[in-house]
């Protein structure tokens, strides 16, 4: 059952701001609730620093909760960061070293870092959560065929439904994207009326859903989150698009 859950973010089915029911994946390292990390020796030293300052990022919101810390010896589960071909991570602590790819071609942005440790703590996409047709309306037709299985819903059984669904999410998909659009055209639009298309998927912090999702999932107190600003983003994301959207999938 549990190699079932190695494979790659997209590839998995197991997860719930959806994320794991499973609680063998929540993480904890010698007993503690925290997360470990590492480099791979060959991981690019500039890369490096804009890792750290997501992973900074992290540690501001939820430091209190799932710390992300260096591996320390003796930590026997832990996350490393190398670079793959992509972006992804696995769902959840699988147990032992788990690989996290940050690509420096196309995956080194503060929103991808979060957005792949989300994978790593066990949140999944959030366009495949069970409810997502209350949300948003499917166009396949506009999806290539290899790209498809990144939007099919998962189960119930193995989502946690953390949070009410939040197409804003860092942990969201885009609407469109020139690796799997066809001809540019939308995979989804938005039940939602009113919707900011070019905020969806685009994102490089955590949304308030996103920080709920896991102090739920791993029982942590509540706590306000004024400290969590998207603010800094909004004047970027005024009409112009000047950040790629989040690339993260199976490879
Ligand atoms: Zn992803």
């Amino acid at each position: 059952m549990l190699a079932r859950i190695l494979l790659v973010c997209v590839l998995i089915g197991f997860a719930a701001a959806q994320g794991v029911l499973n609680e063998n994946l929540r993480w904890r390292v010698n007993g503690v609730r925290r997360m470990a990390y590492s480099f791979d020796p060959n991981y690019p030293q500039q890369a490096r620093q804009t890792v750290l300052r997501g992973i900074e990022r992290w540690n501001q919101v939820l430091g209190d909760c799932l710390p992300l810390q260096p591996r320390r010896a003796g930590d026997r589960d832990y996350i490393n960061v190398f670079n793959g071909g992509g972006c992804f991570s696995m769902i959840g602590r699988v147990g032992g070293g788990q690989a996290l790819s940050l690509s420096v071609n196309g995956c080194v942005y503060r929103g991808t870092v979060i957005h792949e440790f989300l994978h790593a703590a066990g949140l999944i996409h959030t366009q495949k959560r069970p409810d997502r047709d209350n949300y948003i309306t499917m166009h396949w037709g506009n999806i290539v065929d290899s790209w498809k299985s990144q939007f099919t819903k998962e189960s119930s059984r193995d989502i946690g439904k953390y949070t009410d669904y939040d197409i804003y999410s860092i942990m969201h998909y885009t609407y469109r994207h020139p690796s799997w659009s066809i001809n540019n055209r939308p995979g989804f639009t938005s039940k939602i009326p009113n919707v900011d298309y070019r905020r969806i998927g685009t994102g490089d912090d955590f949304t308030q859903s996103d920080v709920l999702a896991i102090r739920r999932m791993y029982k942590c107190p509540a706590r306000k989150f004024n400290a969590i600003v998207n603010n800094n983003n909004s004047n970027n994301r005024n009409g112009t698009m000047d950040r790629k959207p989040i690339l993260c999938s199976n490879v």
